[in-house]
């Protein structure tokens, strides 16, 4: 199986990215998570990309394009995989077709969780307001002005995009504004599996 999760930060992409790789036995290729991961080990990568994380700006396009390709050849990606916060713009949609096509792996399916700007807003303050209470904020791009930013960057960036794979024959509408469970029984509905 492979999946390309759409859907702006505090969508729930997250959970539903960590039951789908569960069910189909798929490796998760998240590139915010593999951005943080190479910030933590203080890589030439993770530095590149770290202005732009926390400012809650988008990583430019050569630097994540190349970071994927390299994922996507690695062995446990060769029967399958669930793309996490890529692409994220139309040049980015570009790149990876062509990726794709080079290495004859079409996608199954494009999922896409749609929660209106205004809701992850909502979400992602609420959620950020709560961490600061309990001073556990999880990410050092977690701040109010940071989520603030990202929904910005992907009304103005991601949606323009998903506006374009909304005509293609692969393309799933999810109501992501519905209960958790709610959300994977649709998406299973979609695209089938049994949990
Ligand atoms: P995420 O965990 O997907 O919200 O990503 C966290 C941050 O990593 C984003 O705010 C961007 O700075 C960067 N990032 C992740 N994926 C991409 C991408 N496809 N293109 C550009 N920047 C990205």
């Amino acid at each position: 199986m492979r999946l390309i999760l759409f859907g702006g930060p505090g969508s729930g992409k997250g959970t539903q990215a960590s039951f789908l790789v569960k069910e189909w036995g798929i490796p998760h290729i998240s590139t915010g998570d593999i951005l943080r991961k190479e910030r933590a080990q203080g890589t030439e990568l993770g530095k590149q990309a770290q202005t732009y994380m926390d400012q809650g700006a988008l990583v430019p396009d050569q630097v994540i394009v190349n970071m994927v390709a390299n994922r996507m050849v690695e062995a446990d990606a060769q029967q399958g995989w669930l793309l996490d916060g890529f692409p994220r713009n139309v040049p980015q949609s570009l790149a990876l077709e062509k990726m794709l096509e080079k290495i004859r792996q079409p996608y199954n399916y494009l999922l896409f969780l749609d929660v209106p700007a205004a809701t992850l807003q909502d979400r992602a303050l609420n959620r950020a307001k709560e961490a600061a209470a309990q001073s556990e904020q999880k990410r050092s791009d977690d701040t109010p002005e940071t989520i603030l930013k990202r929904v910005h960057v992907y009304e103005q960036e991601t949606l323009p995009m998903i506006e374009i794979y909304k005509s293609h024959p692969k393309f799933v509408h999810i109501d992501g504004t519905l209960s958790i469970p709610e959300v994977t029984a649709a998406i299973q509905r979609q695209i089938g599996g049994e949990s």
